[in-house]
């Protein structure tokens, strides 16, 4: 039920296709980030029409609330958001560990650089003087950010929540650390993370059901043997995908070099997928460096802000709420034939932005939304076509 052929490679950038039982994923590709079931602020009908190929929402999130077993009960994932194409589930992994991070550094385990970071660790900064996380061999315990109640994850558990969830693309547990996390302790979590990928990929086979294809996550931090050491490692256990998580690093730079020292080691005919990137801009270089796929809060986080996705504009974003937007009829991008470009100009969105309209943010994030897919369309096509490089320059590459 899941293939992955590649169409087109330019350098280490591949075009492909990824089948799963909802559909396939033409890649490179966003993943929409839909964390409790949803999209925030827009319906799957709103996702259908952008052309969304694919959404990762997060086990850790929707074990808490409202819980596996209602939402099997409800006929699964697919059903109960009524989202029929191709879904992953993350581990929680990431969102365990940040609590833990946060506590002991008092930062999250990516550097501010990187703007998902404040959105996904927010949860975690309070309840000063309480163990939020406890990592030991067999697993990891934490309090609910919701109501204080004690959980406790190993990597059988999370297989056995993922089943319940039936999201296409499942991930293993791991363990994420801090780009403070020193050398010694990056080492001792990345050698836990490896027994715990193991433990998860004999769960995941024990129980056996085609229609669900198990990604490894390799860790490592910033340090290149370590990321060198882990990508040999769950590379070699023969999952159907692998991810690249964790630490990234204290600059984009960084995040580029983990790259270069990660992808080359994995198997060609699998997908790759890089867990959290942040801005418009590192696109191009990450699908440069062999990435198949990446999941992104920037769209639906900025746009619920105002700041909306312009080709033309520095940066490429424009802050709708700005004064001089204020009798301007152009729609936000004048190249987007998105829903709300075809119908309102700025002046119309600044409006709805500064009159608090709910409608506002929808709007704003069906056209960050449709910006990107169709950034990621025209990326496709020039790796198919070898003129990647020009596209990098349209879109002022540095590389
Ligand atoms: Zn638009």
């Amino acid at each position: 039920m899941f293939s992955f052929d590649l169409l087109a490679k330019e350098g280490e950038a591949r075009a492909g296709k990824l089948v799963t039982p909802h559909g396939p994923i033409q890649t490179p590709s966003f993943v929409a980030v839909g964390t409790q079931a949803t999209v925030k602020a827009v319906s799957v009908e709103d996702l259908r029409k952008i052309g969304s190929q694919v959404i990762i929402t997060n086990a850790y999130h929707l074990h808490l609330q409202p819980g596996e077993d209602l939402i099997e009960m409800m006929g699964g994932l697919h059903r109960f958001m009524a989202w029929e194409g191709p879904l992953m589930t993350d581990s929680g992994g990431f969102q365990i560990f940040s609590q833990g991070a946060g506590k002991e550094h008092g930062v999250g385990k990516i550097a501010p650089i990187f703007p998902e970071e404040k959105d996904r660790g927010r949860h975690f900064s309070s309840k000063k003087g309480k163990p939020l996380v406890r990592v030991d061999e067999d697993g990891v315990d934490f309090i609910s950010y919701l109501d204080g109640s004690p959980h406790r994850f190993t990597p059988e558990r999370v297989i056995e929540i993922e089943r319940k969830f039936g999201a296409d693309i499942i991930l293993v547990l791991d363990e994420c650390t801090s780009p403070l996390h020193d050398y010694h302790y990056t080492r001792a979590a990345m050698e836990r993370t490896h027994r715990w990928a193991v433990r998860a990929l004999e769960e995941f086979r024990r129980t056996p059901d085609n229609s669900q294809a198990l990604f490894g996550i390799v860790q490592g931090g910033a340090y290149r043997d370590l990321r060198q050491e882990s990508t040999r490692f769950i590379a070699d256990q023969g999952f159907d995908g692998y991810a690249i998580g964790g630490s990234l690093g204290r600059s984009k730079e960084q995040m580029y070099e983990v790259l270069e020292w990660t992808v080359p080691l994995l198997p060609q005919d699998k997908p790759r997928h890089l867990l959290g990137i942040g801005d418009i801009e590192d696109i191009l270089e990450v699908v440069k460096r062999g990435i198949d796929l990446f999941d992104c809060v920037a769209p639906t986080r900025m746009g619920r802000t105002g700041t909306l996705f312009s080709k033309e504009a520095e940066r490429f974003r424009i802050h709708i709420p700005n004064a001089q937007f204020k009798d301007d009829p152009r729609p936000i991008d004048e190249g987007c034939n998105c829903y709300t470009c075809c119908n309102y100009s700025r002046a119309y969105l600044r409006h709805l932005f500064l009159a608090k309209e709910p409608s506002a943010i929808r709007l704003a994030t069906i056209h960050n939304l449709y910006f990107l897919e169709s950034l990621m369309g025209q990326i496709r096509a020039a790796i198919r076509e070898k003129r990647l490089a020009e596209l990098g320059m349209e879109w002022g590459s540095v590389v």
